[in-house]
């Protein structure tokens, strides 16, 4: 686990915030027990630069925050100083958090679990508590495969050089953190993309989902021509965050998470290119805010659920790009639903051309999460096991190069999007089994 190199950029977080003081500052070691608690209020004492024009993290007030109980105990969740709980259920309990606190919250969740997400943010109690208690998410399915038609020449033109220009322009926006003036621009590129790119699609449209603070979310939508009412949905998280002190510096974010919309952009391109008309309605959605609390994927799955949309089928691509236990694809067995999980896999060996197991990641891991929370069958395929997966996320060194300089992991990944949308869509000219 890389926490040594977590605590050396802590420090130099600190440096970075207290000036000439913190040089003197103790090297906080996690590993030999250091008080998180204590380097919280540390680092509360230290007021955060500002960087790129962007103002405070997300607005001043409180929000809600569901943490995983199993996070909270044992020597990691040990002095996360977040006090009694105002509410638990079995899996999770609900504090309130001055909303500036998040991303510190989500650095923390990071050093101390190697996570991307890790909690979910609200803004109102009710709806925290509601998610708190909410009945598990209904199940999906039953899913088949036959649409081979479609999808073998929509996989056979996935290509890599596609997948790594998508990384490198959304690496290089300076940071695509959601309350930072690039991370706006970054989202309005994914917006112009997706618009040419679906062009040819039947009655596709592109919109900008705007939420309570600066970056908006981005939806593709493809209007089904037999079932419109019934939605397939393929996501990622399109902002970018780096360790606290950075927090608003370089984060270039190329597998964190350029490379899931990078999967999701050429899974646009070469369905656009196979004639893909759809008999269910497909979006794709780039989610703003997932680093600090899930929150774009939350304010989306939760108003689907309130609307009582059907949603039939969810995938996640949060991190496709580093191979840190070698070729394949992972899984994720939690927070997701089995029998649409079990069905990926069919997908997998069908269609993407490597070998695939499962792995965990932990509560509210990313956004799939969100969606499973509101009741709909959803799933998430990740890069490695959780162990291997990179350890530079949230830094500036999460570059294309740490990654070995191309984007041939993420090429099954491609494949695996194509034809997710392909077989939970259904296209029309193709027959399909059951009538599903
Ligand atoms: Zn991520």
């Amino acid at each position: 686990m890389a926490a040594a190199k977590q605590v050396v950029r802590l420090a130099a977080g600190l440096a970075l915030c207290a000036g000439s003081a913190a040089h003197a500052a103790p090297r906080p070691d996690f590993d030999r027990g250091a008080d998180a608690g204590a380097v919280l209020e540390q680092l509360r004492a230290v007021e955060p630069p500002s960087v790129g024009g962007t103002e405070s993290a997300s607005g001043g007030g409180d929000v809600w925050i569901t943490i995983g109980k199993s996070d909270l105990v044992g020597p990691a969740g040990a002095g996360t100083a977040l006090g009694a709980p105002a509410a638990s259920s079995k899996r999770a309990a609900l504090y309130k958090v001055p909303a500036d606190r998040l991303a510190e919250l989500s650095h923390l969740m990071h050093e101390k679990f190697g996570r991307c997400g890790g909690f979910f943010a609200y803004e109102t109690r009710e709806e925290a508590e509601a998610d708190l208690f909410a009945p598990p998410a209904s199940k999906g399915g039953p899913y088949t495969l036959d649409q081979e038609a479609v999808v073998r020449p929509a996989a056979a033109a996935v290509k890599e050089g596609e997948l790594r220009s998508t990384i490198e322009t959304l690496a290089a926006f300076e940071t695509r953190y959601y309350q930072s003036d690039t991370g706006v621009q970054a989202s309005a590129w994914i917006q112009e993309r997706w618009r040419a790119l679906s062009a040819t699609l039947p009655r596709a449209s592109v919109a900008a989902v705007p939420h309570g603070w600066k970056q908006s979310s981005v939806v593709l939508t493809i209007p089904g021509s037999e079932k419109p009412d019934e939605i397939v949905v393929l996501g990622g998280h399109l902002d970018s965050i780096s360790g606290w002190g950075f927090l608003r510096g370089r984060s270039p974010g190329a597998d964190d998470n350029a490379s899931g919309i990078a999967v999701l952009t050429e899974a646009i391109r070469v369905l656009a290119q196979a004639g893909f008309a759809p008999k269910r309605t497909v979006q794709f959605m780039g989610y703003s805010a997932e680093e600090v609390g899930l929150r774009g994927s939350k304010e989306i799955a939760s108003r689907y659920a309130q609307q009582g949309k059907k949603v039939v089928g969810v995938i996640q691509f949060d991190m496709t790009n580093f191979k840190g236990s070698g070729d394949g694809i992972w899984l994720l067995e939690d927070n997701v639903d089995p029998e649409l999980t079990a069905f990926l896999g069919k997908l997998v060996d069908a269609y993407a051309g490597v070998p695939w197991a499962t792995t965990r990641c932990g509560y509210g891991c990313s956004d799939h999460a969100s969606w499973t929370r509101s009741g709909f069958p959803a799933s998430a395929a990740f890069e490695s096991t959780f162990d291997g997966m990179n350890h530079s996320i949230h830094s500036e060194r999460d570059t294309l190069a740490n990654a070995g300089g191309n984007a041939a992991h993420s090429v099954p990944f491609a494949r695996l999007a194509a034809a997710f949308a392909a077989e939970l869509a259904k296209s029309a000219g193709t027959p399909s089994a059951h009538g599903r």
